[in-house]
């Protein structure tokens, strides 16, 4: 066992590695090429002498989407300048940088499908090495090329590039959009199926390998302490009904269904994407980051299982990944090694046959751990 995870690769799996490395990096060079120079009005002060419809075109807001952010009802008058609101400079200029924190760049987008090529070709062609057979089950699916995608997933998707756009987000944005807060739906309608696309061609891969917090929830998790507190798990039903309902109270604040304050978006208070940005607005968004990180270190991916809307978007989709875990029924004993490797309870719920299992992140803990080789990493058409 003296020999590397490389030097039991063979020669086709080499040419599997070279490849996917220089497609992977060939997409985010496109994407660098293609990123538009910044726009030289994204600068530019706007004044509180202005109105709610002069200003709103030139942040890519609804008149109502900039009322909501300034504070405003919705239906505050939109001709009137906003000092006569009771507007003040200082509201403007905070609302204008939050707005612009979303910035439009399209850089991310090649990464995001970058990262998922690389973790498709390691997930299909390179985890199991040619040249290691059952025996030797334990250098598959060697945890360095998963480690070193989800570091870059945080320097660059992440503190480099910044919050936006970013998976959670997208689902916010569609609500928005539809809630009247946005000028295009499409826009924001595209953006979404973009990640479903990616959390479907491979199971959850976007959540798993690149989103940048989901990352940085999974590489403080993968640290070798309070290994005996990682054993329990949350149980899936009350993790998921949180998420469930947390997802049902913001279409009822934003829609004012509750609450009589139409345009509420309650995820905007519990979005630990901002540290990206170095910039919390509220106390809650910095508290939910802080918890969501503390907790990282015994629990798994706590944000993504008990609040992300993606999270749940993406667990539904699941359903329809085209490549995924998948369990050989024939030669499974139950005897339960994987569900012991898994840090979900997907594993478990795989071999028990569930149709609405726990996330599985296409982590790869799992892969290595059966004694009978009854799990595989492939296509459900295969
Ligand atoms: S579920 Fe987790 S990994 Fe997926 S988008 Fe949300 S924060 Fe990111
Ligand atoms: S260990 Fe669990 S989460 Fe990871 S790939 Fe296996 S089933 Fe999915």
């Amino acid at each position: 066992m003296g020999q590397t995870y490389l030097t039991l690769l063979s020669s086709r799996q080499k040419i599997w590695l070279a490849a996917g490395i220089a497609a992977a990096c060939l997409l985010g060079a496109v994407g660098v090429l293609l990123e538009p120079a910044g726009q030289a009005s994204s600068d530019e002060r706007l004044a509180v002498t202005m109105s709610i419809r002069e200003i709103a075109p030139r942040l890519d807001m609804t008149g109502k989407g900039l009322a909501r952010e300034l504070g405003l009802p919705l239906d505050a008058p939109k001709n009137k300048p906003l000092a006569a609101l009771g507007i003040a400079q200082d509201q403007l200029d905070e609302a204008t940088a939050h707005v612009r924190s979303h910035r439009p760049t399209r850089l991310k987008y090649y990464l995001f499908a970058g990262i998922v090529l690389w973790a498709l070709v390691y997930m299909i062609r390179l985890g199991r090495p040619d040249q290691a057979d059952l025996s030797r089950r334990r250098s598959w699916y060697p945890r360095t090329g998963y480690i070193a995608c989800l570091i870059l997933a945080v320097l660059v998707c992440g503190l480099a590039l910044g919050k936006s756009p970013n998976p959670m987000e997208s689902v916010v944005k569609v609500v928005k959009s539809l809630a009247g807060l946005y000028p295009s739906v499409l826009d924001k309608v595209l953006a979404l199926l973009f990640f479903v696309a990616l959390g479907i061609v491979g199971n959850k891969l976007i959540c798993g390998w690149a989103c940048p917090f989901g990352a940085l929830q999974e590489l403080i998790y993968s640290l070798p302490l309070l290994r005996r507190a990682k054993r329990w798990k949350i149980p899936f039903w009350l993790s998921n009904a949180l998420r469930c309902g947390l997802f049902v109270v913001m279409l009822l604040l934003l829609f004012g269904v509750v609450g009589g304050t139409k345009g509420f978006v309650i995820y905007h208070y519990l979005n630990p994407f901002n540290l990206f940005d170095r910039h919390f607005e509220h106390w809650l968004i910095l508290a939910t980051t802080l918890v969501a990180l503390a907790l990282s270190f015994v629990v798994y991916r706590p944000f993504c299982h008990l609040v992300c809307p993606f999270g749940l978007v993406s667990w539904i989709a699941e359903r329809f990944s085209l490549v995924r875990i998948k369990i050989d029924r024939t030669a499974c004993t139950n005897c339960g090694a994987c569900g012991r490797a898994c840090p979900s309870q997907a594993a478990q719920d795989k071999v028990a046959g569930k149709l609405l299992g726990a996330d599985c992140y296409s982590c790869a803990r799992c892969l290595n751990a059966c004694p009978q080789d009854a799990i595989r990493y492939g296509s459900v058409f295969s």
